[in-house]
């Protein structure tokens, strides 16, 4: 008697074990490369998916290559979601170099209208992207983007359809009062203008609400030099427009920035573009909405918000 029970506890545990292990080989594999479209997944799938953000923490988008073991897995996943081929063009030469059945592709730019490069901001030395990359800064692109993952999720896993559009739902809700506090923002302020040390990432809002962006830098690449003659003009411009706070980008040392905000002895600000977080940002739980509401709170001071 003492020996049967045993082993149908046995049996029974080898049973639950194999179901576990098979739950979790069950569930979607999704590969994606920029940190807003990884939000959007984790709100609306949660946890029926096996999302990986591949893009490292505190890494920069602009000229990121995936490695090979990177690319391995995503020939092997079910769904790749990507920014576009301008940001990505690595994405390409994976779609001509190999068969890539049974993995769904999305560019996560598909039905948004991209706004063409600023031909002001283009860097001649290098070559740019014909239309600015940076279309998630608009939250009412992000609602495109999140319908068309949420299309996505059910193509690959019709059975949770009535969860995915559930949260989809309420995902878009929030964008859509995102999108009121910008509108709200920028129709209380009494500027319109900020200094922004870092490269050219806030297109989307600028060219929407008309926020004049004033850089330092000629291009969307981050690693460009601005020249001594841009610094010497945002100089003029601090002084002559009573500007008390220089912005920089996320993940880059704010170093043109500091030296700006110390000649001119102003403060710095980091405004978040969103491509990506930093290890102690991503552990610390920020999202897509909780950087822009940080990044609103700035503006209202740097703008001054009545
Ligand atoms: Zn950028």
């Amino acid at each position: 008697m003492f020996k049967r029970v045993t082993v149908l506890v046995l049996i029974l545990g080898l049973f639950a074990a194999c179901q576990a292990e098979v739950q979790v080989i069950d569930k979607p594999k999704i590969m994606v490369s920029l940190f807003p479209q990884y939000d959007i997944i984790r709100q609306i799938a949660q946890d029926k998916v096996d999302v990986e953000f591949f893009l490292p923490a505190g890494v920069e988008p602009h000229n990121y290559e995936p490695s090979a073991s990177t690319l391995m897995r995503i020939v092997e996943a079910d769904l790749l979601v990507y920014t576009s081929e301008g940001l990505e063009p690595w994405v390409k030469r994976l779609v001509e170099g190999n068969a890539l059945e049974g993995l769904v592709l999305l560019d996560a730019s598909q039905g948004i209208s991209l706004i063409e490069a600023d031909h002001e901001h283009e860097d001649d030395e290098e070559e740019e992207a014909e239309f600015d990359p940076h279309y998630w800064l608009d939250p009412l692109n992000m609602i495109i983007m999140s319908e068309s993952i949420l299309n996505a999720l059910i193509e690959i896993d019709p059975e949770n359809e009535v969860f995915y559009t559930t949260n989809a739902e309420a995902y878009i809700a929030s964008l859509n009062d995102l999108d009121a506090s910008w509108k709200d923002l920028f129709e209380r302020s009494a500027l319109n203008q900020i200094i922004y040390g870092g490269h050219f990432a806030f297109g989307y809002l600028s060219h929407r609400f008309g926020l004049e962006i004033l850089s330092p830098y000629s291009g969307y690449a981050p690693d460009a030099e601005p020249s001594a003659q841009a610094l010497a003009g945002l100089m003029d411009v601090l002084k002559e427009k009573d500007i008390h706070v220089i912005f920089y980008e996320e993940l880059i040392d704010p170093r043109v920035a500091r030296i700006i905000a110390e000649q001119a002895q102003v403060e710095i600000e980091v405004l978040h573009g969103a491509h990506n977080l930093s290890v102690e940002d991503m552990q610390a739980g920020w999202t897509y909405i909780s950087i822009m509401e940080d990044n609103i709170a700035k503006l209202k001071e740097a703008l001054r918000y009545e």
